[in-house]
């Protein structure tokens, strides 16, 4: 047996430790997971409520076209029914992408640093990869224009990017887009959208209905609190949606994920609430870092990139030590740096606590 020549290079994904697992290898009783991003703050209880009046269709497979919740989204951004498309996750959407659009020797840009599953699905295609690196730790929208030939088919653009939490603003994306070629479709991945509060986020809706090369993505999985559920949803031009359509699994977003997205989008109170806690997480972190003397980037999302002055790996061993899971991965190729989401205001004092004993550990490599 032989798999694909372009698969066997592929790391296979390795999950962060369960924490029960942790809390009993470290002898803890206490572990604080700030790791993936997720809301520290659970979801809408009125989307638990929807799960659990769900229980009895267990049995009954799902509506695999999402008519409810696709009619719900179209109403919520105005658009057209046929401008969207659900997936088992954005991450779904990113697969679905490359299998609809991406052919061997294919070319497809991102930026370096930023979420691995634009490379990781574009390889499975066999497609080519043209990594940016980032500027300032933010999209070098420029340099990733240059890199365009006839060759490319799909640019990603993760605003805020992912891990540094940057963000690009409307004025750029709109100007980025107005010199992109027809032929390149363009993917803004948008998973924390919802968190932003600078008054420069794109007008991403405006910007995909006037291109038709544009082609939004979303996520249930941050600050709706619906990670476990895996539903995540697109926004393009109807003939872009139509091409994801003739790859997606008939039944790709379970009828417990739908009657959830659907209820955690009315809860507009809990979305409110949810951002204006991250908004202030953030100014404390920020302020916090700062009294340490660690560089930080601005923060758009829910997560922060902080530059630790050590080995990133090292701080986060001792973190992990200390009960507090952050995430720092050799493959970012920022050594110093570790990401961590922004949790409870409690949660956070109690990561800037162990951050100082981890820095206090931790010897500054000369
Ligand atoms: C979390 C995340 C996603 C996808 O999350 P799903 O759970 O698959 O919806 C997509 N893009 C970025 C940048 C993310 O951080």
């Amino acid at each position: 047996m032989q798999p694909k020549k372009n698969i066997v290079h592929l790391p296979v994904y390795k999950p962060g430790k369960p924490m029960e697992e942790v809390k009993r290898e470290l002898g803890l009783t206490e572990v604080i997971k700030l790791a993936s991003n997720e809301n520290p703050f659970g979801c809408s209880p009125k989307a638990k409520e929807a799960i659990i009046a769900h229980v009895d269709q267990a049995s009954i497979y799902p509506d695999g076209g999402a008519v409810e919740l696709t009619a719900a989204i179209a109403e919520y951004f105005k658009v057209e029914t046929n401008q969207i498309i659900f997936g088992a996750g954005s991450d779904e959407i990113i697969l679905m992408l490359a299998r609809a659009y991406l052919e061997p020797g294919d070319e497809t840009i991102m930026a370096n640093t930023t979420f691995p599953q634009y490379k990781h699905n574009a390889e499975i295609e066999g497609a080519v990869c043209i990594e940016v690196p980032l500027k300032d730790g933010t999209h070098d929208l420029d340099a990733m224009l240059a890199g365009i030939n006839a060759k490319t088919k799909i640019l990603w653009l993760c605003n805020p990017n992912n891990p540094t939490g940057t963000m690009n603003s409307h004025q750029e994306v709109a100007g980025f887009l107005s010199k992109v070629p027809a032929h390149v479709l363009v993917v803004l991945d948008e998973a924390y959208a919802e968190y932003n509060v600078s008054g420069q986020y794109p007008d991403s809706i405006g910007l995909a209905n006037q291109y038709k090369n544009v082609i939004i993505l979303r996520t249930f999985s941050k600050i709706y609190g619906l990670a476990s559920l895996r539903i995540g949803y697109g926004i393009g031009h109807a003939d872009v949606i139509r091409s994801v359509n003739q790859v997606r699994e008939p039944f790709n977003t379970t009828g417990f994920a739908q009657k959830a997205a659907l209820a955690a989008l009315k809860d507009e109170q809990f979305i409110a609430d949810c951002r204006e806690a991250n908004a202030k997480g953030i100014v404390y972190l920020s302020a916090q870092f700062d009294r340490l003397k660690l560089n930080y980037y601005p923060a758009h999302g829910n997560f922060m990139m902080v530059d630790v002055q050590r080995p990133g790996g090292q701080v986060f061993e001792s973190l992990l030590r200390k009960g507090l899971i952050v995430r720092h991965d050799p493959s970012w190729k920022l050594p110093t740096m570790i990401r961590v989401t922004v949790g409870s205001q409690e949660q956070n004092e109690k990561f800037i606590g162990a951050l100082e004993l981890a820095l206090n550990e931790v010897a500054v490599e000369a």
